[in-house]
């Protein structure tokens, strides 16, 4: 038989947007229940951005060996790290992430239920054998990654398989050209696999202004990745050796790889809460319909983060999160300011910030007004070094005023470069702002203020 229990606020998902807006809405007063079935913190924290930044850290490291003999230092005995010693302590960093935040729910009286939930009707959510009720229902189950429907899909392994490696591949292929696939192609690289990269399109990162993906080509190219372009891949193949193949419509194989990574990009993960039984509008990808306000067509029932196709970025989704919170439990009605300008990094090698729009996009929307500053040159990092890994930067101007409309870095400290000019674009900046701001000499974001 089923216990029913009574909250204000029925969270489904613990990752970054479930976690934000359970806190958020504690924190208001409100009675919480919150449904994970997996570890606290989702995609970001377990198999996402924060093992990902410690793995490019570590490729980072890598390179920095490489190039240390070029400043005095004795060259260091070539070779890939110990790849069992590094994910162990990786692992035992995520698992304290973990702890923290279930304490943070505990010390908040949030009521943690270790079980997937499904929508039983209007504020009704199964969980396991407990039947849960509030007014207010969030969806927040994020996404998972997808492979293409091609033979030989089983054989590879996706982003999640990446980070469960118990050892270093020597040969790795990785077909996409996203977030995902750059990231990983780098950062392999930089740890010394041999690494393939398949495209079905001409470049990769098709979705920002063309200099990065072309600058990033050039780059991966440069540091050893194979490239392979306008690839119709018809399936994957084990070999008898034991090693992986992929195979072309035009029956060019690819390989041998020790590892076959899909990067293909990612699909809701919503099928436990059988959200059409429930009445639940999905878009035409599958993802939760929502508003402005993260609401779905049924009363009462929101989504936020990845689950509902917005741009699949932990900051996004923890934004959403906490304003629903505000909104349903605060004082006052939440502002919800539209979500324009995204600002994002891509930790490839180099790193890639972007913010606002590309040179085509600009062009589309403010026509002859636009305006575009350039430059590119070797941060004074390489001055020493034979190997040089130039930076590349892109403002994009647009109107009478020249406000600026779009910001492209890629290069060494393009990561960290772009917050702050994140902030100037939210205010508005024009280029007239850019140069009448001090430069901070030397380093490579004083280019930002010194275009001509
Ligand atoms: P993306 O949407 O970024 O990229 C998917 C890639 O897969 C594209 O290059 C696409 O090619 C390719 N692709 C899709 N289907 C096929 C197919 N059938 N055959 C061959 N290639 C295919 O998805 P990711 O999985 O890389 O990342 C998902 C999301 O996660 C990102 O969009 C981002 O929002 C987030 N993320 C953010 C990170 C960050 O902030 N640093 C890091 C990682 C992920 P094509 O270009 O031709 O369409």
């Amino acid at each position: 038989m089923r216990t029913a229990m009574d909250f204000d606020f029925i969270v489904i998902g613990g990752g970054s947007g479930g976690l934000a807006a359970a806190k958020r809405a504690a924190e208001h007063g409100a009675r919480v229940a919150l449904l994970e079935p997996a570890r606290l913190g989702g995609t970001c924290v377990n198999v996402g951005c924060v093992p990902k930044k410690l793995m490019w850290y570590a490729a980072g490291l890598a390179e920095a060996r490489q190039l240390a003999p070029a400043y005095g230092f004795a060259p260091a005995p070539a070779g890939p790290p110990d790849w069992a010693a590094l994910v162990a302590r990786r692992e035992a960093y995520l698992r304290r992430l973990n702890g923290i935040y279930a304490d943070q729910l505990a010390s908040r009286d949030v009521h943690c239920f270790a079980t997937s939930g499904r929508l039983l009707g209007p504020g009704r959510v199964q969980a396991g054998e407990a039947e849960l009720r509030a007014p207010h229902v969030l969806i927040a189950t994020g996404t998972t990654p997808r492979r293409p429907v091609l033979a030989g899909r089983e054989l590879g392994i996706d982003s999640d398989g990446f980070f469960a490696l118990g050892q270093q591949p020597a040969r790795v292929g990785i077909v996409g050209g996203g977030y995902i696939a750059v990231e990983l192609a780098g950062l392999l690289a930089a740890l010394g696999s041999d690494v393939t990269l398949i495209l079905r399109s001409e470049r990769v990162l098709r979705d920002f202004d063309p200099m990065l993906g072309e600058a990033l080509m050039a780059h991966m190219r440069h540091a050893g990745i194979s490239i392979h372009s306008k690839i119709r891949l018809a399936g994957a193949e084990e070999e008898t050796d034991g090693s992986l193949s992929l195979h072309t419509a035009d029956g060019i194989a690819h390989g041998p790889f020790d590892s076959l990574i899909w990067a293909t990009g990612r699909a809701p993960a919503h099928a436990a809460l059988a959200p059409e039984a429930a009445g639940v509008a999905l878009d035409t990808a599958g993802f939760i319909a929502v508003d402005a306000h993260q609401r779905t067509n049924v009363p009462g029932l929101y989504a936020v983060g990845d689950v509902c196709g917005q741009p699949a970025l932990t900051p996004v989704a923890i934004d959403r999160g906490r304003r629903l919170a505000d909104d349903l439990f605060g004082a006052e009605p939440a502002a919800w300011p539209p979500l324009t300008l995204i600002p994002t990094v891509i930790f490839s090698h180099p790193p890639i910030g972007t913010v606002g729009l590309g040179e085509e996009q600009a062009r589309e929307r403010h026509g002859e007004t636009v305006r575009v500053y350039h430059t590119r040159f070797n941060p004074l990092y390489y001055a020493l070094t034979e190997h040089k890994v130039a930076t590349q930067m892109k403002v994009i101007v647009a109107g009478a005023e020249e406000r600026v409309v779009g910001l492209h870095l890629i290069g060494r400290d393009a990561d960290e470069i772009l917050q702050g000019f994140a902030v100037a674009l939210q205010m508005g900046a024009t280029k007239k702002d850019l140069d009448a701001t001090l430069a901070i000499h030397p380093t490579s974001g004083e280019e930002l203020v010194t275009l001509r």
